[in-house]
C-alpha cells in the first residue's frame, strides 16, 4: 500500500464536497438555521471543522463534544466500514459523511503528517506521565526515542521468514541419521499478556532424513520467533513445525526452559521458577528409543 499524502486544498475541496452534499439533503425550504456536527475522534475532528467552515455560508454551525447531542457525524475516511456502522447503529437516522471514501492508497492527513515517530513517542511518554513521572525531566529527555527503538528491535521477528531462513539447508547428510542436537541457545523474548521480558533457553534436536542445518541456523530460528510477542508453548511448536517442515527430517525434539518476569517480578512471584516447555515430533515422538536419548541429552 503507498501513501498518499494530501494537501491542505484537498481537505479544503473534500469539505466543501461534503457541505454541498449537506446542504442538497436538506428539503426544509429554510426551515433549518443550523447543524451541530460531531467530529469523529480522532480524525474526523479536524475533518468536521472542515467541513463547519464551508458549511457556514448556509448555516449557523455548532460542533459538540457528545454524539447524543450531535445532528450529522463527520469522519475523515472510511476505513472498514466499522466506524459508521457502529455510529449509525447507535444513532439512526442520523447522517454520516466522511471526507474521503475508502481509498486503495494509505491516505495521510494534513494533521498526520510529520515523523511517524514523533507521534509514536506519544506512547512511551503517555506511560512515563500515566506512572506518575515527569517526562521532561533530564533523564527522562530521550527516553520514549530509546524505547521506542528498543521495541521496533524486539519486534523484528514480525518481518522475518522462518521458511526463508531455513532454505539453504545442506545436503549430503544421507549418511547421517543420528539425533543432532544444538543446547543452551539463547532466548530473549516478551510475553504477549504483560508485555514483559522472558528468558531462558532452548535444546533443538532432530534427526536427519538427507538435509542438515548449519548450527548457526539454530540461534537465527529461536530469534525470528522471539522478536514477536509470545508465549512460551507457541513459541515451542513453532520452532519444532518450521524445522519440520523445513528439513523434513526423522524427527524433532524442541525443549523451552525460560523465566519470566511476569511471574518473578509480580502478580505470584515465583521467584527463579523456570517453565519448561517441549514439542516433540516424528520418530524422537514415536520411537522409544529416539526419545529416550533425547530426554537424557536434554536433560
Ligand atoms: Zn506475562
Amino acid at each position: 500500500m503507498s501513501k498518499r499524502h494530501l494537501k491542505q486544498r484537498d481537505i479544503e475541496e473534500a469539505a466543501s464536497r461534503v457541505a454541498r452534499a449537506i446542504y442538497e439533503a436538506d428539503e426544509s425550504e429554510g426551515e433549518v438555521s443550523g447543524y451541530r456536527l460531531y467530529g469523529v475522534p480522532r480524525g474526523g475532528i479536524p475533518a468536521a471543522y472542515a467541513v463547519a467552515r464551508e458549511l457556514s455560508t448556509w448555516y449557523h454551525v455548532t460542533m459538540v463534544d457528545d454524539p447524543a447531542h450531535a445532528e450529522i457525524f463527520i469522519d475523515d475516511i472510511v476505513d472498514s466500514g466499522t466506524t459508521s456502522d457502529r455510529y449509525m447503529n447507535a444513532y439512526p437516522g442520523k447522517p454520516f459523511y466522511s471526507l474521503f471514501p475508502p481509498d486503495p492508497d494509505w491516505l495521510v492527513f494534513p494533521w498526520e503528517v510529520g515523523d511517524t515517530d514523533a507521534s509514536a513517542e506519544d506512547i512511551p511518554t503517555r506511560l512515563l506521565q500515566w506512572i506518575g513521572e515527569d517526562p521532561t525531566r533530564e533523564g527522562l529527555r530521550d527516553t520514549p526515542h530509546r524505547f521506542l527503538s528498543a521495541w521496533a528491535e524486539y519486534t523484528t521477528g514480525y518481518k522475518q521468514d522462518p521458511g526463508a531462513l531455513l532454505k539453504t539447508f545442506e545436503d549430503g547428510a544421507e549418511k547421517v541419521d543420528e539425533l543432532v542436537l544444538v543446547r543452551d541457545i539463547p532466548i530473549y523474548s516478551h510475553c504477549e499478556h504483560h508485555l514483559a521480558p522472558f528468558f531462558g533457553v532452548a535444546h533443538i534436536a532432530y534427526i536427519p532424513d538427507g538435509k542438515v542445518l548449519g548450527l548457526s541456523k539454530f540461534a537465527r530460528l529461536v530469534d525470528v520467533f522471539a522478536k514477536r510477542l509470545q508465549v512460551q508453548e507457541r513459541m515451542t511448536q513453532q520452532i519444532a513445525h518450521a524445522l519440520n517442515d523445513a528439513l523434513a527430517p526423522r524427527g524433532v525434539g524442541v525443549v523451552l526452559e525460560c523465566r519470566h518476569l511476569c511471574m518473578e517480578q509480580r502478580g505470584v512471584r515465583a521467584r527463579g521458577a523456570s517453565t519448561t516447555t517441549s514439542c516433540l515430533l516424528g520418530a524422537i515422538k514415536n520411537d522409544a528409543a529416539a526419545r529416550a536419548e533425547f530426554m537424557r541429552l536434554v536433560r
